[in-house]
């Protein structure tokens, strides 16, 4: 860009990286951190690196968390036989928020995409099979979103419990079409769980 000079513009091709960001907010952050105090800029820098450094993937259902097993993993009322699948952490957080699922969660990091080359190896597809072997799941809850890869990927899942006499559900779609399970509110989330139904 024009007139910057290269540490900024660093910064900012670095900040115009983030989802949201475009080239505007990204010099208007450039500029702002320049202007800030070096010990501010290193805490938040060291918040950055510190939270990612702390952060994996729950050794149960794949959320995040600091610790071995994730906070809702943790709970031993949420084990009533119940799992929901999604796509990533951020969905969990969408459930999360909308307080009434109980039960446990099973993050498969992705979906289905032959286009982009996912294939099953690619999701964790082999994880929740494996959690479904000692018999105390009754429900997989199929909740991917409402877009082509989401519903291949519920398809997909679904074919393979069937046979293993699990009953396996699928979220209504009071999601719109295409949307991201991510930015539904809660009264649409709650209803689309509701209206949930066997595949
Ligand atoms: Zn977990």
């Amino acid at each position: 860009m024009a007139g910057m000079i290269e540490p900024i513009q660093r910064m900012v091709n670095a900040l115009s990286s983030l989802p949201g960001i475009g080239a505007k907010s990204a010099q208007r952050l450039a500029y702002h951190i320049v202007s800030l105090p070096q010990d501010e800029v290193r805490e938040l820098a060291a918040a950055l690196w510190q939270g990612r450094k702390a952060i994996r993937y729950c050794a149960v259902c794949g959320n995040y968390t600091a610790g071995e097993r994730c906070d809702i993993c943790e709970q031993e009322e949420r084990h009533n036989g119940q799992i929901c699948v999604v796509r990533d952490p951020r969905d969990v957080a969408a459930m999360e928020r909308m307080h009434e699922y109980r039960g446990l969660y099973h993050v498969l990091h992705g979906t289905l995409s032959p286009m982009d080359g996912v294939g099953p190896d690619d999701i964790r597809i082999r994880e929740l099979l494996a959690r479904l072997q000692d018999g105390t799941v009754t429900e997989v809850i199929l909740a991917t979103n409402p877009d082509i890869e989401g519903e291949a990927t519920a398809t997909y899942i679904a074919r393979l419990i069937k046979p293993l006499g699990i009953r396996v559900t699928r979220i209504a779609h009071g999601v719109p079409v295409g949307a991201d399970l991510e930015y539904a509110d809660e009264v649409t989330l709650s209803k689309a769980m509701e209206g949930r139904r066997e595949i």
